[in-house]
C-alpha cells in the first residue's frame, strides 16, 4: 500500500466524537452536499479530511475553510486508490455529478466514480476500520410503477439511457456496499437520497431549483420540460444533513439501504409557480422538450429512516426556497461583479 497517493492531514484540535477516533473523510466535500456537511463537521470540532477532483465541486464551497485546523483538502478523483495517514473513524462518500446534464457529459466516467471510486473507498474502510455512508440515490427506482417508494422496491430502470451511467453506477454501488459487508464485515450505511436543493448548488448545474432560481432572479422565462406534470419531493439541505450525519452516527441501521428526502410532492409547475411567487419575479414559463426517461413521479416512503433514526424533515418547501433565492440572488450579483472586472 505504500505507492499509493497519501493524504496527510495536519491534525488539528479535536474535540468531535469521531475525532478522538479519527479523522472524517468527506469525497465530493467541495460540492453542494458535500461542503455544507464539512461546515456542519468542522463546527462540531471534528476534523475533515475533503477529497474532490472539482469535477462539478468549487473552490468557493469551502474557500472558507481553507486553514482551518479542523480542515484539510486533497484534489484527486477517488477512480484512483488513495490513503489517508492516521486513523480515520468515518467516510462519507458523497463524490458523484449529481445534475444529469453534468454527469451525462462523461458518461463512463460517472459510472466509474460510482462503481471504482466505491471500491477503492470501501477498501479504504477496510484498512482503517471506519464507518462508510454511500451516497445512494433515488434514481436507483428509475421511473417508478409505484409511489411513494419503498426501500423494498426494486425499480423500474433502463440500462442503456442517458442516465443509465448515474443510475446504474449508484445501483453497482450499493451492491458493492453490500457484499463489502457480507464478506469482509465493513461497516456501511447507505443513504438513499431524493432531490436536495439549498444554498451552495452551482447556479449553472441544470437541475430545477437552480434553473428556475436563476432565471426568476434574472428575469428569464422559466424552461419547465415537458408539460411540467411530472412530480419531484424537495428536501432541504439542513434536513438532509440531519437525516446523514444521524444514519452515520446510529448503530441499529445497518448496511440496509435507508431513503432520505421530504415526502412533500409537488409537480415541477408547481415549484415554478411557487420560485415565481416567491421571488416576486415577473418571468413567465416556457416549456421545452422532455429528457429521454426523466421519471414521472418521485416521492420517499420515509418510515424506515423515521424509525430507525427517528428523522423526519422539518423544513417545508415554501421555507426552504427563502435561502435558496436569497444565495442564489448573491451569487448573481457575485458573478456579475467577477464579469465587471
Ligand atoms: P455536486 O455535483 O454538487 O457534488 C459532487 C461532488 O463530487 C463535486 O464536488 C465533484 O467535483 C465531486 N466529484 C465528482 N466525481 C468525483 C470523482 N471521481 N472524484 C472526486 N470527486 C468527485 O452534487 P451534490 O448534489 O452535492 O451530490 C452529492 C452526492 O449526493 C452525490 O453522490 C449524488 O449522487 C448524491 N445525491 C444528491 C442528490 C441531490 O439532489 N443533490 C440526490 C441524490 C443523490
Ligand atoms: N426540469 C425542468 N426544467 C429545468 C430543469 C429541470 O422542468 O430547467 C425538470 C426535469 O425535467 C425533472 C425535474 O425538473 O422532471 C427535476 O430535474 P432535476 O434535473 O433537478 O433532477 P432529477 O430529479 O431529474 O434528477
Amino acid at each position: 500500500m505504500n505507492d499509493l497517493p497519501t493524504f496527510i492531514p495536519d491534525p488539528g484540535p479535536k474535540v468531535g466524537s469521531a475525532a478522538r477516533r479519527g479523522h472524517i473523510v468527506v469525497t465530493g466535500g467541495a460540492g453542494f452536499i458535500g461542503s455544507n456537511l464539512c461546515d456542519r463537521l468542522v463546527r462540531s470540532g471534528e476534523y475533515v479530511v475533503c477529497i474532490d477532483n472539482l469535477e462539478t465541486g468549487r473552490m468557493e464551497n469551502i474557500a472558507h475553510l481553507i486553514g482551518h485546523p479542523g480542515f484539510g483538502f486533497f484534489l484527486h478523483d477517488i477512480v484512483h486508490p488513495f490513503d489517508v495517514k492516521g486513523p480515520v473513524a468515518q467516510i462519507y462518500n458523497l463524490a458523484c455529478a449529481a445534475s444529469p446534464p453534468k454527469y451525462q457529459l462523461h458518461p463512463v466516467h460517472t459510472f466509474k466514480t460510482s462503481v471504482i471510486g466505491a471500491i477503492n473507498l470501501l477498501e479504504l474502510a477496510g484498512r482503517k476500520g471506519a464507518r462508510i455512508l454511500q451516497s445512494s440515490t433515488s434514481e436507483v427506482y428509475g421511473d417508478p410503477d409505484i409511489s411513494p417508494q419503498r426501500e423494498d422496491y426494486r425499480g423500474l430502470v433502463n440500462t442503456v439511457g442517458p442516465r443509465s451511467c448515474y443510475d446504474e453506477g449508484k445501483r453497482a454501488s450499493e451492491t458493492l456496499f453490500h457484499d463489502f459487508h457480507l464478506r469482509r464485515n465493513t461497516d456501511v450505511r447507505i443513504a438513499r437520497i431524493f432531490n436536495t436543493y439549498g444554498p451552495r448548488m452551482d447556479p449553472e448545474d441544470g437541475r430545477v431549483i437552480s434553473n428556475f432560481s436563476v432565471q426568476a432572479l434574472s428575469g428569464l422565462p422559466l424552461t419547465v420540460y415537458g408539460d411540467g406534470k411530472q412530480t419531484r419531493s424537495l428536501c432541504y439541505i439542513d434536513d438532509m444533513l440531519d437525516g446523514l450525519i444521524a444514519l452515520m452516527n446510529t448503530d441499529t441501521a445497518g448496511p440496509d439501504p435507508v431513503n432520505l428526502g421530504n415526502p412533500g410532492e409537488y409537480t415541477v409547475l408547481q415549484v415554478a409557480g411557487m420560485i415565481l411567487e416567491l421571488s416576486g419575479s415577473a418571468s413567465h414559463i416556457v416549456h421545452r422538450e422532455l429528457p429521454r426517461d426523466d421519471p414521472h413521479q418521485r416521492c420517499p416512503d420515509i418510515g424506515r429512516a423515521n424509525r430507525l433514526l427517528g428523522w423526519a424533515p422539518k423544513v417545508s418547501l415554501r421555507e426552504g426556497l427563502g435561502p435558496t433565492l436569497a444565495y442564489f440572488r448573491e451569487e448573481i450579483l457575485r458573478n456579475a461583479r467577477t464579469k465587471e472586472r
